[in-house]
Formats: structure tokens, C-alpha cells, sequence
């Protein structure tokens, strides 16, 4: 058979069928007029999507919100200023008009824009370590507590798996540990399993907002699935509101806890704190190295060997700990290492 010969008028009219296609997939969101929109209000960025992001108004409701073109990043725990529509369109609820500025954000490296902001306004980082499987390693807690100081976030260093200490082992970790406390960091020592000091944890988490994190293996599930049992219940009120129906991606998502505060989780938040970092921010991020270094002989000085080092000076006088500073310095031999393969996270 023949093959059908299409008229140009034929040819011209598929192009342009195709073409406002195209341009209806890419324009996927709403142009919300003025007169279709209600007063402006507060809310709270619970969940962002792709396009989208459900905000969450004063009285605890929640709606799916389109994003105005003029916004810059929004992420989950933005405080924001939108508009709620007269009608649903297309299972939107309404518009985000304005960011609030940001106490605080926490960053992950992206292969194309940099450092890409992944949420914000966090008044607490939980660090979970484990007492064994994985074995506990300072250097991991020295590498987030790094990140906590250069966010200006606070951190609670968590000890998890308590239970499978013997007394013994306990008492060693605990004065491993005690080194963190020295310097003004906060210490529980808890178990998922057992529920020992579970509700400490709970009362630490009734006000503000945390993020969890840490190795994988350490508990981090357990101990959410633990605080947080209704999840599930949450993410189906979401989608009701909407009408989009639920989304299955992993977005990062704020959540009530039922005593009071508010968790941000997602799997790339639970992995921040393990990416890159530079030697200035390690520096930065050792809190009681702060008060002398400005004082070593020389301006370069690298705090190894170098005559006239205050901070080496500080540890053989027994001010700083001689772990921190070992760490510290492997630390800064990693950057080296690792230098030519920078360090992207495939979340
Ligand atoms: P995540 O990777 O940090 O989320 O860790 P999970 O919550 O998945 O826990 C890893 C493993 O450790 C699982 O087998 C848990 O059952 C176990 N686990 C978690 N918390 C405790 C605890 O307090 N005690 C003991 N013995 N095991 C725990
Ligand atoms: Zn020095």
C-alpha cells in the first residue's frame, strides 16, 4: 500500500497541534488572576513537590499550593505568605506569594546549581550514632557536629542501642561521650528496643522543629516509626484536601508529633551532614577551637607541627581534648583524599 501523502495544510496543522501541546506540558501551572484569589494569609510549607507544595494555614489545614514564577527556592519549613483560590483548579487550592526570611537552611551539594537548599527553619539536629552495629565512631559525630555549627542549628548527640551494653560498656562510651558535653553538647542515651529514655527524647521534641540523622543502621527508622506512628494517617490527609491523590515520591515532608513539635523527614535529609566539606568550614566547626586560634604564631599555620601553635599548645595544656583535635586533623586529611572525586549525594 501507498503511502498516505499529507497536504501541507495537514502537515502545518500537526506541527502546530504538537507545538501548544508542548507548550501546555511545560506551562503545567495555573495563571491565578487577582479576582480569583482570596485575602492574603501565614503558612507553613509541610511538603514540596516538583511543582507544587502543600502549605499548611493557622488553623492546621492543609492545601496544594502552585508556586508564583518570582519565588526563588521553597522548601519544606518555609514560612510563607499565599493565597487561597474561590475554586479549586485542577486540584490546586491556591497560590504561594512570598517567602518569609529564613532563620536557618540546610543545603545538599547539586551537580547543577551548587549548594541547593533542602529545608529551613530547623531549631534542632538530632545526630543518632549507635553504640555497636555500626560501631560508634567520633570522627562521624565530629563531621555532623561540623555541619550543626555552620547551619547555627543546635544538635543533640543520641547514643542508640543502649541495650546491647553490657554495664561495663556502657560506662566506657559514657566517658567517650563525655568529651561532647565538656564543650556544651547535649548527650541521651537511649534504646528503640528497650523504650529507655524514649520519653526524654519525646519531651526534647515538644517544641520547635528537628530534622534526625545519621548513619545508616544506627535507628533512625525505628526511633521515628516510634515517635511518629501515625504517619500514614497524615500523608492520606494530604491527599484528600487535594484531590491529586498521593504522591509516592520521596519529598521532604513536616510532620505534627503528637506531644507538641514538629520532625522534617526524608531519606535526603536523614543522609545531610555526610557531603562535602571544606577545610575553612571543618575549622569553623570545631566550637572549642574558636577562642584560640586567631592566636598561633603564624597566620597559615596548619596546627600540626608549626612553632608557636596555640591550638597544639591548648591540647598539651589539657584545654582541648587530644581527640578532637586527631580528628580534626583527619578530617582535613580526607579533604585531600577526596578532593578529585567531590563528594555528590544520589538522593
Ligand atoms: P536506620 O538505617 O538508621 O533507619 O536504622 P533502622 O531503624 O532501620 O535500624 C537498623 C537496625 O537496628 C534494625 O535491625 C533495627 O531493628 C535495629 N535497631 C534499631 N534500634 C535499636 C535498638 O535500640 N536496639 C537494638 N538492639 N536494635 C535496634
Ligand atoms: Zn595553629
Amino acid at each position: 500500500m501507498a503511502k498516505r501523502k499529507l497536504t501541507q495544510n495537514q502537515t502545518r496543522r500537526i506541527q502546530s497541534n504538537n507545538a501548544k501541546t508542548l507548550h501546555r506540558h511545560k506551562k503545567k501551572d495555573i495563571e491565578w488572576s487577582d479576582e480569583m484569589l482570596g485575602e492574603s494569609q501565614e503558612g507553613v510549607v509541610v511538603t514540596r513537590y516538583s511543582i507544587h507544595a502543600d502549605v499548611e494555614n493557622e488553623q492546621g489545614k492543609i492545601y496544594r499550593c502552585n508556586l508564583r514564577r518570582t519565588l526563588s527556592s521553597l522548601v519544606v519549613g518555609d514560612k510563607v505568605v499565599w493565597r487561597k483560590g474561590n475554586e479549586q483548579l485542577q486540584g490546586v487550592s491556591g497560590v504561594i506569594e512570598a517567602i518569609h526570611p529564613r532563620e536557618n537552611e540546610i543545603s545538599r551539594p547539586d551537580y547543577y546549581d551548587g549548594l541547593k537548599p533542602i529545608a529551613a527553619n530547623i531549631d534542632r539536629i538530632i545526630i543518632i550514632v549507635s553504640a555497636v552495629l555500626p560501631t560508634l565512631s567520633l570522627n562521624i559525630i565530629d563531621r555532623y557536629l561540623v555541619v550543626c555549627e555552620i547551619a547555627e542549628i543546635k544538635p543533640l548527640i543520641v547514643l542508640n542501642k543502649v541495650d546491647l551494653l553490657t554495664q561495663e560498656q556502657r560506662q566506657e562510651i559514657e566517658e567517650q561521650l563525655k568529651i561532647y558535653q565538656d564543650i556544651g553538647y547535649e548527650i541521651l542515651m537511649i534504646s528503640a528496643k528497650s523504650g529507655e529514655n524514649m520519653e526524654r527524647l519525646t519531651a526534647l521534641l515538644a517544641q520547635g522543629t528537628a530534622i534526625f540523622v545519621g548513619q545508616s543502621g544506627v535507628g533512625k527508622s525505628s526511633l521515628i516509626n516510634h515517635i511518629l506512628p501515625s504517619v500514614n494517617a497524615q500523608v492520606g490527609d494530604v491527599s484528600e484536601t487535594s484531590g491529586l491523590g498521593q504522591h509516592t515520591t520521596t519529598s521532604s515532608r513536616l510532620y505534627h508529633l503528637p506531644q507538641g513539635g514538629n520532625l522534617i523527614d526524608s531519606p535526603g535529609i536523614r543522609e545531610f551532614g555526610l557531603w562535602h566539606l571544606d577545610a575553612e568550614q571543618i575549622t569553623k566547626g570545631y566550637r572549642e577551637f574558636q577562642y584560640v586560634l586567631g592566636t598561633c604564631k603564624f597566620r597559615d599555620c596548619k596546627h600540626l607541627s608549626d612553632p608557636g601553635c596555640a591550638l597544639r599548645e591548648a591540647v598539651e595544656q589539657g584545654k582541648i581534648s587530644p581527640v578532637r583535635y586527631d580528628n580534626y586533623h583527619r578530617l582535613i586529611e580526607s579533604l585531600s583524599e577526596t578532593k578529585s572525586q567531590r563528594h555528590f549525594s544520589a538522593v
